[in-house]
């Protein structure tokens, strides 16, 4: 058997396919965590989400999706639990910026001239800008975007999700496990939400500094920093819809790629 599969995914793939694609094609790296995000949703959520989105973008642009980065830099307190979490596998910063060095690295020995990292997880993206750094300070070829979901959600959007919501947006590190987390997840993986064990609930204390060790009333008990009981699959079908729309036309606008 030979020729082209529907696929978007390398792992999905003989060798000889991702041969032929690699190089005309916009390669996307998800950039997940295995983090706890309250007692509703899988500690997989910033993979699952991360992977999703990549999914539906490269369908968009006749792009491939590498194998995830499953694992990522250090949960932090304030915006995620960090240590203190069962269920939260951490990688220390080295660790991590090393990992996707190799793996960016290999992507473009393989042929890659276009590589879009996608971060499900806040923390990764300096780690994953020094990787980039560091390849090209070595004279490795390619072209990179890092292109955190959040920040490519548009405003109007953003604002008619919260705007019935009392309190209004938190900001992204409140955001974590809340109610667009809680809603993408609900739209691309319904059958990993818990909704029976969805809740509102907030950290104690939510001061605009970082304390190490960290006081525990800055971490929310239950994982959830914000209002998780607001989340639909409807938003989550918006939220998808929005970044994929902003991710295609910065791909079209910034790389050379046929679509
Ligand atoms: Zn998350």
């Amino acid at each position: 058997m030979s020729g082209q599969s529907n696929s978007v995914q390398f792992e999905e793939m003989a060798w000889p396919e991702i041969k032929n694609r690699i190089g005309s094609s916009a390669v996307f790296v998800p950039a997940g965590s295995i983090e706890q995000h309250g007692p509703h949703l899988p500690v997989s959520t910033d993979l699952v989400i991360a992977e999703e989105l990549s999914i539906e973008v490269a369908r968009h642009t006749d792009g491939l999706v590498a194998p995830p980065l499953n694992y990522g830099y250090r949960s932090q307190p304030q915006s995620g639990g960090g240590q203190s979490f069962t269920g939260t596998i951490n990688l220390r910063g080295e660790t991590y910026q090393n990992l996707a060095k190799d793996v960016l690295s290999e992507l473009v020995a393989d042929g890659a001239e276009h590589i879009v990292i996608i971060p499900g997880h806040g923390e990764n993206e300096f780690f994953l800008r020094e990787a980039v750094d560091l390849h090209l300070d070595e004279g490795g070829e390619g072209t990179f975007m890092i292109a955190n979901w959040w920040d490519l959600l548009s405003e109007p959007t953003l604002e008619s999700i919260y705007q019935d919501i009392p309190g209004g947006f938190p900001g992204w590190n409140a955001e974590h496990a809340g109610i667009i987390e809680t809603s993408l997840m609900q739209h691309f993986s319904p059958e990993m939400v818990d909704n029976g064990e969805i809740i509102d609930d907030e950290a104690p204390r939510a001061p605009p500094y970082v304390l190490k060790p960290t006081p525990s009333d800055f971490i929310a008990d239950s994982g959830t920093y914000y209002k998780a009981t607001f989340a639909t699959p409807e938003i989550g079908r918006r939220v998808s819809e929005d970044v994929v729309d902003q991710l295609t036309d910065a791909v079209r606008t910034e790389f050379d790629v046929n679509f």
